[in-house]
């Protein structure tokens, strides 16, 4: 089936009590068996939920993998793919990823004899020289949030050659334009509370994998660790996941526009936007993604502009998170990426100037106009 029709009709059948042509929340915490032994594939809700089921099968086929699983958030589905990892191995991840995964990474996960190494992978060859051996190799492309792009294919020969994994974490892009399991990729995780939901009322995560070694693994971590996507919580991104071929496209249009229109402003030193012909790894990207995304960052040079231009602004709202319809402008240093020290964000690029910005599906003239009156302000 092509992409539209997975995000509608992937994972979900008519409710076979009923009809209901929309999968049921199934907010139960048991069910009843007919006999010692004698049940239908459910058990106990932690450990086999239907609403949650449709939605990993709708996801797996959204992502072309063979099977997923979902999480209580994001970082949840994160920490489930690293328990992959044992104590004494090497996890090599792709400089200025999420910030929430630097601190997972570097504060929890190493207190248990695993080792971290942040390294630029936006140069396939040089990372490949130069990275040593792994056990893993974890990165997002574009990263978060000065939008390097790594080549997907290139560093999963260089993970494989090592007989290592590569995971991508694919939020920014959406399975909508990029698929990184078709590229070599393993495993790829989402946050779905960014565009797999797309409304900014849910929060979770999910791993997609290629593997049944992997499926098994991570299902049987689902349970035994207990971080589930609620009932509730899955039925929000199943219904999230029908609109995202028509969501991306819209958020897309809206963001080149709003990137052309920074970079065309005086007051803006310089505009992060993969759609440029001139941003670095442009043509990679290119290849491998079939957009450029909504997902923006540029620098006003100074916190005191950063300061002036945020609570100037009235429709783009200032707040963590991303992907949802509306417009979320948010300010790295202080936000999403607060779990780096200053000398570490100094060393990425990351300035106190620095603005991200994740453009919604409202009229981009009103968007503009909004940007227009917040820049006048600085
Ligand atoms: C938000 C985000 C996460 C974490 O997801 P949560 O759902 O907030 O736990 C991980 N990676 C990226 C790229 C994100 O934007």
């Amino acid at each position: 089936m092509g992409f539209a029709t997975d995000c509608i009709h992937a994972g979900q059948e008519p409710d076979p009590s009923t009809g209901a042509i929309v999968t049921p929340i199934f907010q139960t915490s048991t069910y009843v068996q007919q006999g010692i032994g004698q049940h239908k594939g459910y058990e106990y809700a932690r450990t086999q939920n239907p609403t949650r089921r449709a939605l990993e099968k709708n996801l797996a086929a959204l992502e072309r993998g063979t099977d997923a699983y979902c999480y209580a958030s994001g970082m949840a589905a994160t920490n489930a793919v690293m328990s992959l990892i044992k104590p004494g191995q090497r996890v090599v991840v792709s400089d200025n990823v999420y910030g929430g995964t630097h601190r997972l990474f570097t504060k929890i996960l190493a207190q248990y004899g695993v080792e971290f190494a942040f390294l630029d992978a936006s140069d396939a060859g040089a990372f490949d020289k130069a990275a040593g051996e792994f056990a893993m190799l974890w990165i997002e492309t574009p990263t978060n949030p000065l939008m390097k792009i790594c080549d997907v294919a290139a560093l999963a020969q260089a993970a494989h050659r090592r007989r290592a994994l590569l995971v991508v974490d694919n939020t920014f892009m959406s399975p909508f334009f990029q698929r990184p399991l078709e590229l070599g990729a393993d495993i790829v995780v989402h946050s779905t509370t960014k565009f797999l939901n797309g409304h900014s009322d849910s929060v979770g995560g999910v791993a997609v994998v290629k593997d049944k070694g992997h499926a098994q693994w991570l299902q049987y971590y689902q349970n035994a660790a207990g971080a589930i996507l609620s009932p509730f919580d899955s039925w929000l991104v199943l219904r999230g996941t029908k609109t995202l071929a028509v969501r991306m496209p819209r958020h897309e249009e809206n963001g080149r526009r709003v990137a052309t229109f920074l970079r065309e402003h005086k007051k803006v030193k310089r505009v992060y936007w993969p759609g440029f012909t001139d941003h670095p790894g442009h043509d990679v990207h290119k290849l491998q993604s079939s957009g450029f995304g909504a997902m923006i960052s540029f620098d006003l040079g100074a916190r005191e502009a950063a300061d002036r231009l945020l609570p100037a602004l009235k429709l783009c709202s200032l707040g963590e998170s991303l992907g949802g319809v509306e417009t979320l402008i948010s300010h790295p240093a202080t936000m999403t990426h607060a779990g780096y020290t200053q000398p570490e964000r100094d060393a990425l690029g990351i300035g106190n100037g620095l603005v991200r910005i994740s453009v919604g599906i409202e009229d981009s003239e009103d968007l503009v106009a909004d940007l227009t009156r917040g820049l006048d302000a600085i």
